[in-house]
């Protein structure tokens, strides 16, 4: 998704919500709870009110929004599900005086297929402040100091510094030894004062590194939108002699949660209302593996209402020495990456492979798999929009700019059923089927 400033400014709703920010994590069980409570109702409210699916939803359930403050009937909302959100994308937008300024935006998601999402200025400004409080919390980085992101970049020099948001943008497409140095001189020409990015990437970055006996650093990284491994985080922190922050979040703007200085995963509950549900949506006991399930608090152009993740975590009832009283989670497990490799032997992230494909909603689904280093197969579950050629041209284009030219795409339309899954179900956006000794040459992590 593109960053435009503009989204974002909206600097009165930024500090106001600063300000309650700082003070939240503090707050006791019962203070949290006075405090969202009467948000959930209000965004209910609004929902019903605004919101044509609903306004159908409630009715058909015969639930009355002033009294979903309680626990017994906020349950009884039914879960929303990203194949609804796919579909009903319309129906979910609220009435033109609350989606006035908002922009849509999408994800090609690591295991499914393109999302398309309303966001307003709302919910940007308090997406801002979040940041704001998430990348200061380390107590490395204050608004205003240099920042460094590896993130997916379509730039013909593979980098650039971005002087508004003074942020040094580096490309995590088509790593390799040679684009790791020189990503390594940028940190030390701009002295970020932290780093973000995928765990894949800045894992990649930092193993290529090593293999040149290389080192770099940055005082504090942060790891967002994909699943941190353990290896990840000792490759990334050895190698950059930092420390490693996980942020849990997604494009949708309906979870936040993030790793404190002592290591635990706390939901951050003043930015989105989040539950862990068993398979019939039931809540979990501490402990209890479920899936990770949120309502975003400030979205009124578009509100996402125990919006299921697909993302697995178990709460942990254990006192964090840190003194935030936020709900703290055990790891979170789910979302997985796998890469694919290019002829010149680059890795390539699934992330990155596929992240040309947000807001293309001509594909219900794409799938790429990878035998060999000469060409990948391409499934594709057409939308009923999908046009061919042209769209199949632009999938070819797209996937040319990410591959690299030579790469062979073996393009093959399917159902949802012919899709590859993995051990619990879960269409992933790419495998990996090279042969175990391409595997071990070209150092590909096991997901
Ligand atoms: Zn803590």
């Amino acid at each position: 998704m593109q960053f435009r400033v503009r989204d974002y400014f909206s600097p009165l709703q930024v500090v106001a919500h600063h300000w309650r920010m700082r003070e939240a994590p503090l707050w006791s069980p019962e203070r949290l709870d006075a405090w969202s409570r009467p948000r959930r109702k209000g965004l209910i409210a609004h929902a019903y009110t605004h919101v044509p699916y609903y306004r159908r939803l409630l009715d058909k359930h015969g639930i009355d929004p002033t009294r979903v403050d309680r626990d017994e009937v906020w349950r009884r909302i039914p879960l929303l599900t990203k194949d609804i959100l796919r579909e009903h994308a319309r129906d979910l937008t609220a009435t033109s005086r609350f989606s006035r300024g908002a922009v849509w935006a999408g994800t090609s998601g690591s295991t499914s297929s393109p999302l398309r999402f309303l966001l307003d200025r709302r919910v940007n400004a308090a997406a801002f402040a979040l940041f704001w409080r998430a990348w200061s919390s380390g107590g490395h980085w204050r608004l205003g100091q240099r920042q460094a992101a590896l993130k997916g970049l379509n730039h013909p020099d593979g980098w650039r510094y971005h002087r508004v948001i003074q942020t040094l943008e580096m490309s995590s497409g088509r790593l390799d030894p040679v684009t790791a140095r020189l990503y390594r001189d940028l940190l030390e020409r701009y002295r970020p004062r932290f780093l973000r990015g995928y765990p894949s990437s800045m894992y990649l970055f930092c193993r290529l590194l090593r293999d040149e006996g290389l080192e770099a650093h940055v005082p504090m990284v942060i790891s967002g939108s994909e699943m941190l491994h353990d290896f990840q985080r000792a490759m990334i922190e050895s190698v950059l002699r930092t420390r490693v922050y996980n942020h849990y979040t997604h494009w949708e703007r309906a979870a936040s949660i993030l790793e404190c200085g002592a290591g635990r995963m706390h939901a951050q509950e003043d930015y989105a209302h989040h539950e862990i549900l068993d398979r019939d949506g039931e809540p979990v006991p501490p402990g209890v593996p479920g899936e990770i399930t949120t309502t975003g608090l400030y979205n009124l152009a578009m509100p996402l209402v125990r919006y299921r993740t697909g993302d697995i975590a178990r709460w942990t009832t254990e006192r964090c020495p840190c003194g935030q009283t936020f709900p703290a989670v055990e790891r979170i497990e789910g979302r997985q990456n796998d890469y694919l490799v290019s002829q010149s032997g680059a890795l390539i992230p699934s992330t990155y492979a596929v992240t040309g494909f947000k807001g293309f909603p001509e594909l219900l689904y794409i799938q790429i798999i990878q035998r060999d280093l000469e060409g990948v197969e391409v499934r594709i579950v057409k939308a009923p929009s999908y046009r061919d050629p042209e769209d199949t041209h632009r999938v070819r284009e797209e996937l040319h700019i990410r591959l690299g030219r030579e790469m062979r795409l073996d393009i093959r339309f399917c159902t949802t059923d012919e899709l590859e899954r993995n051990p619990v179900g879960k269409i992933r956006s790419c495998y990996n089927r090279l042969p175990p000794e391409l595997i071990e040459r070209y150092g590909i992590p096991a997901v």
